[in-house]
C-alpha cells in the first residue's frame, strides 16, 4: 500500500515550527493569510522545546553585554515572542519544559487562520519556470499515519534550521567559515574553510535527600581536569559550577556536516555529556571514593536529550548578505523587518575537542542593528523567504542573528512581510523594492508591537491624534501625548540604539507615583465612532524574561507572575449625558499588548482609560494607544 496524497492549498506555508517558525506563522495568520505551518517534531520551539530546552536570548544579551537600564534601555524583544514570554512566566511558575510545548501549541491552534501539521516533514518542493524557478507546490510526509501532502502556496517559507526546502529548491547557499576578504570581515578566517558551530545535547538534573549514585555506561568519555580546564572552570568565583542544567559547552561536531553526521554527533554528544556528568559526579581520575569535588554527590539526572541542539547548518543567500560591518555599524537598512544586538558570539567547532580554546568569544556590539528583509529573501528562488538561523548572514553576522529572540523577531517580520505580500500579490522577491508595501509592512510590524529601530513612519495618527489629550496626573516627562509618538520603548543610553536613531524621553505616560486609580482622557469638538482600542502596557523590558532552567540566571527575572510594572485592572469609558460609562472592561492582565473591540455603534466626544490597580508599582504606565 503506498501513502495516501492528499492536496491542500494555503497562501503561504511556513517549514519548521522552532523559534523562527511559529512567530512567522502566528503573524501571517493574524495578518489575514491562509497559512500551513509543517513541522517534523511532536512539540513545537525547535531548540527551545523540551525536546532540547536551550533557553531564549536576543537583542538585550546577558552578563557583561547586558544592555538592560530601567526607563532607559530596554532592548527586549516585543511583539509575538513578547507575548509568548508572558504567558509562560505566568502561566508556568514551576519552569516546566513542557509547558513551554503546551503554550506555544495552544497559540498556534486559537488561530483560525493557521493550519498546524505536526510530525510532517517536508522533503521536496516542486518548481515551476518563469521569472526563475517559482516553487509551486512542497511535499510533506507524516509518517505515523502513512500520509503525504502536496502543498500549493504563493509563498514558502523556510525556518527548518537546516533548510531542507531552500536546499531541494535550488536556492544557493553557504555552509562553513568564509574569508576574511570575502565580505571585509576582520573577525572571519584568514582563509575560508568548512567548518561550524558544533551541536550540543542537554541535560537537567534535582537535587534529592540523601546521595544518588551515578554508574557511567562504558562508553563515556574520560575528562581530566586539564580537559575542562577552560569549560567547567572557566571563571573561577564567577559563574561555579552549577548542576541543575547541562553545559551549553559540551559542543562537539562543527568540523563534521552537521546534517548529514547528526546520528554520528548525537551518538558522540552523549558520550560527551555524560562524560562531563560522571566527572561532576565520580570526580576526574584518581577520585578518591569518598571525595565529592563538586558537591554533587546528591544529585541525579532528570532528563538527558537525545536530541542533538543543531547550532548552525545551511544559510541561504538572499537579496542581501549581512555582515559584521551591517551589525558593528548599525548600518540603517530602509527595509528593516526586525533588529538584533547579542553579541557576535563565536565557537571553536571542535568544541570540547579544543580544551585549549576558549567555548566561546564574544564580541561586543556597540548598538542595536536592523536585519532587513533582503536577508530573508532567496536571490535565487523569488517566492522563497527563511527566517531563523538560516537567514541570509555571513558565519560571523549569525553569530549574532542566530539567538532564539532574534530568530523570533525576524519570523515575525517575515511572517508579516509575506501576508502583505500575498495579499497584494507581489512576489517576496520585489518587496524591498515597493516602497508603498514596504512602509505599510513596518506599520502593520509596529501596530502589532514589533520594535524597528529609527522613527516610526508614521506616528499614532487616526481619532486618537485628533483628540485633546489630559491625564489626571503625571510624573516629570511622562505626560499623556506621549501615547501617541509611535515609540513604545525607551532605546537610548550606552547600549541602546545609536544617538542618532533615536530619542531620549521616557516614551510613556506615567501616572504620579501613589496616585492609583489614575485616567488619561481624550477629547474632541464632535462626536466619534470608535471601534476598537489598543494599548500598550510596559513590561518591564529592561529586564531579562524567559523560561530557563538554570537558576541563576532565572533569579536575574521576575518569573512566576505579572510583571510589576504593567497595568492589571482598567476600563475603557465614554462620557454620556448621565456621566462616564464602562465600555470595556479587563481584570488580571499581564501582556503587553491587549487589542479590544468596542460596542458597535460606541459614538462619544470624550473617552478615558480607567487605570485601578497594576501588578505591583503605584502608578499607570501606558506606552500607547490606538483608537479605530
Ligand atoms: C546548544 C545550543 C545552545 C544555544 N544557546 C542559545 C541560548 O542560550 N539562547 C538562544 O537564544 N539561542 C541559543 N542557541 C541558538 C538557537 O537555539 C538557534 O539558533 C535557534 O534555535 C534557531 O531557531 P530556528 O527556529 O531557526 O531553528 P530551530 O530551533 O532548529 O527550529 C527549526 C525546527 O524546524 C524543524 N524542521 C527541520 N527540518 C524540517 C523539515 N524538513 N520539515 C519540517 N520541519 C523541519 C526542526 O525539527 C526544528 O524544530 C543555542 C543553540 C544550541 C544548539
Amino acid at each position: 500500500m503506498t501513502a495516501q496524497v492528499h492536496e491542500l492549498n494555503c497562501e503561504i506555508l511556513v517549514a519548521g515550527g522552532g523559534a523562527a517558525g511559529v512567530p512567522c506563522a502566528l503573524a501571517a495568520a493574524r495578518c489575514g493569510a491562509k497559512v500551513i505551518l509543517c513541522h517534523d517534531r511532536p512539540v513545537l520551539g525547535g531548540n527551545a522545546s523540551s525536546e532540547v530546552r536551550m533557553h531564549i536570548v536576543g537583542a538585550n544579551g546577558t552578563g557583561r553585554f547586558d544592555r538592560g537600564c530601567e526607563l532607559q534601555t530596554e532592548a527586549r524583544e516585543g511583539g509575538i515572542i513578547e507575548e509568548i514570554r508572558l504567558e509562560n512566566c505566568v502561566r508556568n511558575p514551576q519552569r516546566s519544559a513542557s509547558m513551554f510545548d503546551l503554550i506555544l501549541y495552544e497559540m498556534c491552534r486559537a488561530e483560525p487562520n493557521l493550519t498546524l501539521l505536526m510530525n510532517t516533514t517536508l522533503t521536496g518542493v516542486e518548481l515551476q519556470c518563469g521569472d526563475g524557478p517559482y516553487i509551486e507546490a512542497a511535499i510533506a510526509e507524516r509518517q505515523s499515519t502513512e500520509d503525504r501532502f502536496r502543498i500549493r502556496a504563493q509563498i514558502f517559507i523556510d525556518c527548518t534550521g537546516d533548510g531542507r526546502p531552500g536546499f531541494e529548491a535550488g536556492a544557493a547557499f553557504m555552509r562553513g567559515r568564509e574569508s576574511q576578504a570575502e565580505y571585509g570581515e576582520s573577525l572571519a578566517l584568514c582563509e575560508a574553510d568548512s567548518f561550524q558551530l558544533g551541536s550540543t545535547i542537554l541535560i537537567t538534573a534535582r537535587r534529592h535527600e540523601r546521595p544518588m549514585p551515578y554508574v557511567a555506561p562504558p562508553w563515556v568519555r574520560e575528562f581530566t581536569k586539564d580537559d575542562l580546564a577552560l569549560r567547567l572552570y572557566a571563571v573561577p568565583g564567577d559563574e561555579p559550577p552549577t548542576h541543575e542544567y547541562g553545559y551549553w559547552w559540551a559542543e562537539w561536531g562543527g568540523v563534521l556536516d552537521t546534517i548529514k553526521d547528526n546520528e554520528t554527533i548525537r551518538d558522540e554528544l552523549l558520550s560527551v555529556t555524560l562524560g562531563i556528568w560522571n566527572h561532576i559526579k565520580n570526580g576526574p581520575p584518581d577520585t578518591a571514593n569518598d571525595a565529592d569535588p563538586f558537591n554533587a554527590s546528591h544529585w541525579a539526572l532528570d532528563w538527558i536529550g537525545f536530541l542533538p541542539g543543531k547550532r548552525e547548518s545551511r544559510r541561504f543567500i538572499g537579496q542581501h548578505v549581512l555582515t559584521q560591518s551591517d551589525l558593528q555599524l548599525s548600518r540603517p537598512f530602509s527595509d528593516a523587518i526586525a533588529y538584533g544586538g547579542w553579541s557576535m558570539d563565536l565557537h571553536p567547532p571542535d568544541g570540547v575537542d579544543a580544551p585549549l580554546e576558549q567555548p566561546c568569544v564574544q564580541h561586543a556590539l556597540p548598538f542595536l542593528y536592523d536585519i532587513p528583509v533582503r536577508s530573508c529573501v532567496a536571490r535565487d528562488v523569488p517566492n522563497l523567504m527563511f527566517a531563523g538561523r538560516n537567514i541570509s548572514a555571513t558565519h560571523v553576522a549569525f553569530s549574532s542573528t542566530r539567538v532564539m529572540a532574534t530568530c523570533a523577531v525576524v519570523g515575525q517580520g517575515v511572517g508579516t512581510a509575506a501576508a502583505l505580500a500575498a495579499r497584494h500579490a507581489v512576489s517576496p522577491n520585489l518587496i524591498a523594492s515597493d516602497k508603498q508595501l514596504m512602509s505599510n509592512i513596518r506599520e502593520q510590524l509596529r501596530r502589532d508591537d514589533a520594535f524597528l529601530i529609527g522613527p516610526a513612519d508614521d506616528p499614532v495618527g487616526g481619532i486618537a491624534a485628533a483628540a485633546q489629550i489630559t491625564a489626571s496626573s503625571r510624573q516629570p516627562g511622562g505626560g499623556a501625548a506621549n501615547v501617541l509618538s509611535g515609540q513604545t520603548r525607551s532605546v537610548y543610553g550606552d547600549r541602546g540604539v545609536s544617538p542618532e536613531r533615536t530619542t531620549e524621553g521616557l516614551q510613556r505616560w506615567m501616572s504620579a507615583p501613589n496616585e492609583l486609580p489614575a485616567t488619561i482622557r481624550f477629547d474632541w469638538q464632535t462626536f466619534q465612532t470608535v471601534r476598537s482600542i489598543q494599548l500598550v502596557f510596559d513590561t518591564g523590558m529592561h529586564r531579562h524574561l524567559t523560561l530557563s532552567h538554570h537558576d541563576g540566571y532565572t533569579s536575574q527575572m521576575i518569573w512566576g507572575r505579572p510583571q510589576p510594572e504593567t497595568v492589571r485592572d482598567y476600563e475603557v469609558q465614554i462620557l454620556e449625558q448621565d456621566g462616564w460609562k464602562t465600555v470595556c472592561e479587563v481584570r488580571d492582565n499581564y501582556q503587553r499588548s491587549r487589542r479590544h473591540s468596542l460596542p458597535e455603534g460606541t459614538v462619544t466626544k470624550s473617552l478615558r482609560i480607567l487605570v485601578t490597580q497594576t501588578n505591583g508599582i503605584d502608578h499607570a504606565r501606558i506606552f500607547e494607544v490606538r483608537l479605530d
